[in-house]
């Protein structure tokens, strides 16, 4: 198989002798890229988050990137569904998208232009530790480290707030924008 260069979308190397554009790991950042397998799943909104998150302030209208919540779900919040046309939001609620997300650093760049100055982006993504490998997502292209994600939120100008569960595999976080 021809060698081909590739750019990590996350620090930025130059990454060559990758196996294919669609499969590759960062020697750097250790970020990997694959080749999709399976077909994406719903996957929990992880409100608890929410309500641990938004406390006993009066709840803003979260915008969710994906499909929102049943109706039975009473979350005492407005939910409403993120599209490109939104600007000066609040809250951006970004549950399991990044590992599946083509174009990483264009969708942090357009949420960061969605948001108000001090908004609020909460993600949620698998990671990768070094003795600790969750099982690829149905359909996951994206698998990261921890500090990849913080580097991703960094270089597009957000601030960590809130992050649970440091040694889980998933990290849930909290960026405000500024
Ligand atoms: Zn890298």
């Amino acid at each position: 198989m021809a060698s081909c260069s590739i750019t990590c979308p996350i620090c930025g190397a130059k990454i060559r002798n990758s196996q294919s554009e669609q499969q590759f790991t960062c020697c750097f950042c250790k970020f990997e890229h694959r080749a999709a397998t399976g077909n994406r799943e719903k996957y929990p909104h992880g409100f608890e988050s929410l309500h641990y998150l938004i406390g006993t302030q009066s709840m803003p209208t979260v915008y969710i990137d994906g499909e929102l919540p049943p109706p039975e779900e009473n979350h005492s919040a407005n939910f409403v569904s993120l599209n490109k046309d939104h600007r000066q939001i609040d809250l951006i609620w970004s549950p399991m998208t990044l590992p599946f997300q083509e174009d990483l650093n264009r969708d942090l760049q357009q949420k960061f232009s969605q948001l108000t100055s001090g908004g609020l982006l909460y993600l949620s993504t698998p990671i990768t530790h070094y003795f600790r490998n969750p099982p690829p997502m149905p359909g996951q292209i994206n698998f990261f480290r921890s500090k990849n994600i913080m580097f991703l939120l960094e270089q597009h100008g957000f601030k960590m707030t809130w992050r649970q569960n440091r040694f889980s595999s998933i990290l849930r976080i909290v960026a405000r924008k500024g």
